[in-house]
């Protein structure tokens, strides 16, 4: 299990990820969490950088999906205002709002190995991508001082399996975690 909670990209912020390589390097369809990925817990709607974003991503060639485990109005007000189709209480780490976003919501068929999930959380995020066998990028939350409920309690599992990795799998700690884990 600590090897699915280890993201393939770590990125400080989703205006960091170089999309056009990862269009090359094969990537089509793009699973983006919401809260803390795309917004924090403090905005509700889309400014015009993160219009800009989807733009961009799209123009590219990616389909772009929204999932979220939240099943609050905030999701549907969210990607109505930015135009996503999308997911709510998507149950991550389980597989299925993620196998439903790519079966069922998007356009084309897509390979797993085409798959690219956005996430801030190992605990959800991460292991939720990795068990559907997607590719995974962490992102670091926007402002973690916004987590509500169960994510503060995730957040907590996450610094337990930090320090596990940490000592098990210190080169790829070092690579995609390190500055994640804060040190
Ligand atoms: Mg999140």
């Amino acid at each position: 299990m600590l090897k699915k909670l280890i993201p393939d990209y770590y990125f400080k912020s989703v205006y960091d990820i170089p999309f056009e390589e990862l269009y090359e390097q094969g990537f089509r369809l793009i699973l983006t969490d919401l809260d803390n990925t795309l917004i924090s817990y403090k905005q509700t709607l889309p400014d015009d950088d993160l219009k800009a974003l989807k733009k961009r991503i799209e123009d590219i060639g990616f389909e772009f999906i929204l999932v979220s485990n939240s099943r609050k109005t905030r999701v549907d007000n969210f990607a109505t205002a930015y135009d996503i189709p999308y997911v709510k209480f998507s149950t991550k780490p389980l597989k299925r709002g993620l196998k439903k976003a790519k079966n069922k919501v998007a356009k084309k068929k897509y390979k797993n190995e085409e798959i690219l999930v956005l996430g801030d959380q190992l605990m959800t995020d991460v292991l939720g991508g990795k068990r559907c066998k997607y590719k995974v990028a962490l992102i670091e939350a926007i402002d973690k001082g916004t987590d509500i409920g169960p994510t503060r309690f995730n957040r907590k599992l996450e610094n337990f399996f930090l320090k596990r990795i940490k000592k098990k799998y210190p080169e790829e700690y070092n690579k995609y975690l390190r500055e994640y884990g804060g040190d």
